[in-house]
């Protein structure tokens, strides 16, 4: 199918792009890499009047340490992430995820932000956010706004970005010494979204979880902080009980959806399998 006729801004500044946010309200779109924005498009299930390009906007494509954190430009693509040594270094749970994502073709346009600000359920990056501690910079033409990815994700490809804002940045905490990182995702094929997947982030001492953080993604309407198996591991050291214990406990934390990848029993099942998978993977 084609999309809809619309018209097409490339922009050079964000000024520039905040006019046209205000001009044309819910009728324009911001244009990252374009990965996920341009399928929509052209199966028709958006329309907006025009796109307003923001790659020729200097500043936005940055990875750069700032104190204690890293600071990641909305337009870094998700090959830049792959190839940031500053991202290995201190951010290892992105370097695990990436490769997850899409085709190389894909991962050379998409973006951070646009992964982000699009965020689909069972994306990756949106439950690194909640994982990693992940706050997002996002400005409108009057002012800057800080946003917790906890508080971040609304629903389905529901965000807290208004219309005539941009997401501008991420931050994420560098890696502390003793926090550990595991990825686990499981797609029918190498590169399909996850029919499920967990990000999880541990301070690890004697096999003991200390601010213990589990994201799933592919479990509900929107990345999933796993709260009542956290609280459950929260303290505890590594065992057969303390595993099997988390895995009931995502009961009450997971809501997977019935689509074609399958029904919500196999995903819940699917989850605790991972989840054993990750907490072994935090300890070893
Ligand atoms: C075949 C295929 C397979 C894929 N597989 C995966 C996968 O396995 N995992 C995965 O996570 N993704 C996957 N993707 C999507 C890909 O990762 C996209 O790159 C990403 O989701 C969106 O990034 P983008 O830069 O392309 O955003 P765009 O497509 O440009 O934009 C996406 C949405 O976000 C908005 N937006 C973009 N940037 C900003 C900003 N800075 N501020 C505010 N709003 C903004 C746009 O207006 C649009 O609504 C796949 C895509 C394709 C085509």
């Amino acid at each position: 199918m084609k999309p809809a006729p619309f018209s097409y801004m490339r922009v050079k500044s964000l000024e520039e792009a905040f006019d046209l946010l205000e001009e044309y309200g819910e009728d324009a779109r911001i244009l990252s890499g374009g990965q996920s924005l341009m399928p929509t498009l052209n199966m028709r299930l958006s329309a907006p009047k025009i796109l307003i390009d923001i790659n020729q906007i200097s500043g936005l494509s940055d990875i750069e340490i700032k104190n204690d954190k890293v600071r990641v430009g909305s337009l870094v693509r998700h090959n830049h992430l792959s190839s940031s040594d500053i991202v290995t270094k201190h951010l290892p749970l992105v370097s695990k995820a990436v490769p997850h994502i899409a085709h190389h073709a894909i991962r050379n346009r998409g973006t951070i932000g646009g992964s982000i600000a699009f965020a689909d359920p069972a994306a990756e990056l949106p439950a690194v956010a909640k994982a990693a501690g992940f706050t997002f910079i996002i400005k409108n033409r009057n002012e800057e706004r800080e946003v917790e990815a906890e508080d971040f994700f609304l629903g389905l490809f529901e965000t807290s970005l208004k219309e005539t804002e941009i997401l501008i940045a991420i931050e994420a905490p560098k890696l502390q010494q003793n926090e550990k990182t595991a990825f686990i995702e499981l797609s029918r094929r190498q590169g399909d979204y996850a029919i499920i997947g967990v990000a999880a982030q541990s301070v690890v001492e004697n096999s003991v979880f200390k601010d213990i953080r589990l994201a799933y993604f592919g479990a509900g309407d929107k990345p999933v902080m796993a709260k009542q198996a956290i609280d459950l591991l929260e303290g505890q050291s590594y065992s057969e009980e303390v595993v099997s214990e988390a895995q009931k406990a995502l009961e009450a934390d997971l809501n997977p959806m019935d689509d074609l990848n399958g029904p919500p029993e196999m995903k819940m099942h699917l989850a605790r399998v991972i989840t054993a998978r990750a907490l072994a993977d935090l300890i070893s």
